[in-house]
């Protein structure tokens, strides 16, 4: 069993970046058809964890919860439930087809990879580009399902047919938070894949179509900045709305460390 810490309600677990791979590895080689799925909580998923039981439930039902958010990784080390890093999934993904290349048992079988979400086109060039950088990794499918369709039964069996078709190791699941948590949760019984890993922009950062914020950003925890910067429009109310809230999580959470 893998280290847990309890944060603002959620169970988040305390491993690094190689261990999360390796347990992605390990459910890619299992022999049970279950789809076990992963969760990367951010300060925006923690403002919404606190009032929706969807979001909740989707969490409870996630194998593996990973702190995405810098800002989340420091309140657990204020709060003395200090998380080893920051394990964002758009760096999961790139450390798990690192492995994969550099492991000589995948030369004979590659891990067999579907593209979930994005614009249209843009998982067509993040193929592309995985299969040009890393051995041993086969995009075998990809979609980008329409605006809407989560509340459509018939593209939903079309995305499972699509995946049950092709019988990915691994989906990656770019649809936003939380539609990509909520989807994942309400079909993990019927994914025809191993692991699934709900990864938010990352079909877009391994597409080249949006860049992330420089490694130094990333090491000092302004990640978010670079993204407000990019995208102020869609970015800044849900910023600023998160700003306020999410001191106010850290300090109850601190008043409840003092009363135990
Ligand atoms: N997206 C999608 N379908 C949707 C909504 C979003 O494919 O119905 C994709 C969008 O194109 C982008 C990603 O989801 O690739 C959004 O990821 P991001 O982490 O920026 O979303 P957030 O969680 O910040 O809203």
């Amino acid at each position: 069993m893998l280290p847990t810490v309890s944060l603002f309600g959620m169970r988040i677990h305390a491993i690094d970046l190689s261990t999360a791979v390796n347990a992605v590895l390990a459910w890619c080689d299992a022999e049970d058809s279950t789809c076990r799925y992963v969760v990367t909580p951010n300060v925006d998923h923690v403002v919404m964890y606190q009032s929706r039981d969807d979001l909740r439930s989707a969490y409870e039902g996630a194998e593996l919860v990973l702190a995405d958010g810098a800002p989340v990784v420091l309140a657990s080390r204020l709060l003395r439930r200090g998380l080893p890093e920051r394990v964002a999934g758009s760096d999961l993904v790139p450390a798990l087809f690192d492995r994969v290349a550099s492991d000589n048992n995948f030369a004979q079988r590659p891990l067999r990879v579907f593209l979930l979400g994005a614009a249209p086109g843009v998982a067509e060039r993040a193929a592309h580009r995985i299969h040009h950088q890393w051995n041993n990794v086969a995009v075998v499918g990809t979609y980008s399902p329409p605006l809407g369709f989560e509340h459509d039964a018939n593209e939903n069996s079309l995305i499972l047919e699509k995946i049950a078709a092709v019988k990915p190791d691994l989906i990656l699941i770019g649809l936003g938070a939380p539609k990509q948590e909520l989807w994942t949760h309400r079909h993990a019984n019927q994914l025809s894949g191993k692991a699934a890993l709900c990864i938010g922009a990352t079909i877009d950062f391994l597409a080249g179509e949006k860049a992330r914020s420089p490694r130094w950003m990333q090491r000092v925890g302004l990640e978010w900045f670079h993204r407000l910067a990019r995208e102020p429009a869609r970015l800044a109310k849900r910023y600023f709305h998160d700003a306020w809230i999410f001191p106010q999580l850290v300090w109850q959470e601190w008043r409840g460390c003092l009363g135990k």
